[in-house]
């Protein structure tokens, strides 16, 4: 086996959706549902439970983009709410873009945080 990978190492192969410990194999089956374990090396998957802290980070980093861009847009003019309205897609699509890129970076590093073998011991 080879050594462990690093923090930055595992969130960065995590949140391109692949394996943290090979980076070769996939980690998620569909869009937010991790495979069983990794293609290529075997990792088991479902030890890795990011909960609900990708869908916190990605309302933090979304949040602060979209009411930035809102309260930015105000102080250009006051334009129309139609306008301001315009920010609730960019909301959802970024949402839907980032949500799964985050998902898989929580997995990594709570792959390299070892934190998965702290509740599960050697069985
Ligand atoms: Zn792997």
């Amino acid at each position: 086996m080879s050594s462990r990978p690093t923090w930055t190492e595992a969130l960065m192969r995590g949140l391109k959706r692949s394996c943290p410990r090979c980076g070769k194999g996939k980690m998620f089956a569909g869009y937010l549902t991790p495979a069983e374990s990794c293609a290529s090396c075997g990792l088991a998957f479902e030890p890795l439970r990011a909960d609900d802290a990708p869908a916190y980070f990605t309302v933090f980093l979304v949040g602060h983009v979209v009411i930035a861009g809102v309260l930015f847009t105000e102080q250009l003019g006051h334009p129309p709410m139609w306008v301001q309205s315009l920010w609730v897609p960019v909301a959802v699509v970024m949402m839907g873009v980032l949500l799964p890129l985050i998902k898989g970076g929580v997995m990594g590093a709570i792959y390299s945080s070892q934190a998965s073998e702290h509740r599960h011991p050697a069985e």
